[in-house]
């Protein structure tokens, strides 16, 4: 039993861009943008850490009174990047939560020290913004794409967005890291959407007020800048203690708590996979991933 430090991997990356999200502020409301539409927003390391900068940027801006986070091109967010040029599961960046860098970091303990800072830890951190966030949620979310539109205030989505975890049919985790699903969903369909992994329409999720607003595509950033407009122009203060209200009712029925241990319950999963077949996401691939999503939804 050793607890060593380990020589990190040197992998390659590519990064297709040097701007991974995009950020604009119109009429007190800024726009945050992923911006790997060639890869379905896919999220890498090189993201995260810009959504966590810009987050910080429009909270800080006293201009700014209501935040937008949006996905460029055709889906919102594909999840997390689990295959494209940019991955950067191996590379360590400055961390912002009291949290180690995780690369040297020997067998579970690299994952579980990444993914505390870089997935769960943000998402918490956004969901908590002193501003009305509002998600604009288009085309596929999925997995880590539901984290991020679930941390945002309200949810506006076009009638072709679906949402989907196919994370324990594909990987055998019981959901993405950040384990709102029992939250966002009645018990029952919380257990049929992890269990069956399978695709939530829109209109679906409306009916469970998953979403708040479903628009037609071409509506859907005007949608969006209506609501941010009439929020930004109200009370500072009230819309901040309004938000919180409400998440201190979730946190009074245990939402950090049951993330807490459910974080726990995805890493045992992350080491069950390393243990049997020496990949802790199981050998799934962005492209086995994506083959296996269309002959679930008929393509
Ligand atoms: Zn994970």
């Amino acid at each position: 039993m050793s607890d060593d430090l380990v020589e990190p991997q040197k992998p390659d990356i590519i990064y297709e861009t040097d701007e991974p999200v995009l950020y604009e502020v119109k009429d007190a409301v800024a726009w945050i943008t992923m911006n790997r539409p060639k890869f379905n927003n896919a999220q890498n390391g090189q993201m995260t850490y810009a959504l966590d900068d810009a987050f910080n940027r429009a909270v800080q801006d006293d201009a700014v009174r209501c935040i937008v986070l949006a996905g460029e091109g055709k889906h919102f967010s594909a999840g997390h990047d689990i295959g494209t040029p940019g991955r950067d599961v191996h590379k360590d960046f400055e961390n912002r939560l009291m949290i180690p860098g995780h690369t040297n970091k020997p067998a579970a303990e690299l994952l579980y020290t990444r993914e505390q800072e870089q997935y769960l830890g943000m998402c918490k951190r956004w969901r908590e913004a002193p501003k009305p966030t509002i998600a604009m949620v288009q085309g596929a979310c999925i997995a880590g794409g539901l984290m991020l539109a679930w941390t945002c205030d309200l949810i506006v989505a076009s009638e072709d967005a679906f949402f989907q975890d196919p994370v324990n049919p594909l990987m055998g985790i019981p959901g993405v890291e950040y384990f709102a699903h029992a939250y966002e969903l009645p018990t029952r369909v919380a257990k049929e959407f992890l269990l069956l992994g399978e695709r939530m329409p829109a209109a679906r999720a409306y009916q469970y007020g998953m979403v708040n607003k479903i628009v037609p595509r071409e509506e859907l950033r005007e949608a969006v800048a209506a609501w941010a407009e009439k929020l930004a122009g109200q009370p500072r203060l009230g819309n901040w203690l309004t938000k919180q209200a409400v998440n201190h009712v979730e946190e009074l029925q245990g939402k950090s708590q049951a993330m807490t241990a459910v974080f726990h319950m995805h890493h045992f999963a992350h080491a069950q996979n390393d243990l049997v077949s020496g990949d802790s996401i199981g050998g799934v691939s962005g492209k086995s991933a994506a083959a296996a999503n269309k002959k679930q939804a008929g393509g």
